[in-house]
């Protein structure tokens, strides 16, 4: 357990470091489709089974955004403001790259034969 920003404990999940790269993935997948605010991705990503709290999620989003995966604005909802992100050019590109090395690493995984 770590303390969140909230103050909260919060249950970190298992295997993080290494689920990051898909977790990546998974919002260039969704940044290139439509944009999205962090408390979606947030909800998207749980609904995955990737339990993320604000202070891991926003830091990767910042990440994606200064590598040019992704930008972002502030918007206004009535009287909050919320940052909204979509991905960039160069996102869209990844995220086709990505999607023929997801593909090709998947079909090793679920290979009926037991190649080495
Ligand atoms: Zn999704």
């Amino acid at each position: 357990m770590r303390i969140g920003k909230s103050g909260l404990a919060m249950p970190r999940m298992k295997h993080q470091q290494l689920l990051k790269g898909l977790i990546r993935l998974h919002i260039l997948h969704h940044a290139a489709k439509a944009p999205f605010y962090g408390q979606w991705m947030i909800r998207e990503l749980a609904r995955h089974g990737y339990v993320l709290s604000p202070g891991t999620l926003y830091p990767m989003l910042h990440g994606l955004e200064s590598s040019g995966y992704l930008r972002s604005k502030i918007e206004r909802s009535s009287r909050t403001f919320r940052r909204l992100y979509r991905a960039t050019a160069l996102g869209r590109e990844a995220n086709k790259l990505a999607k023929v090395q997801v593909r090709e690493l998947l079909g090793e995984l679920t290979a009926r034969s037991a190649r080495r």
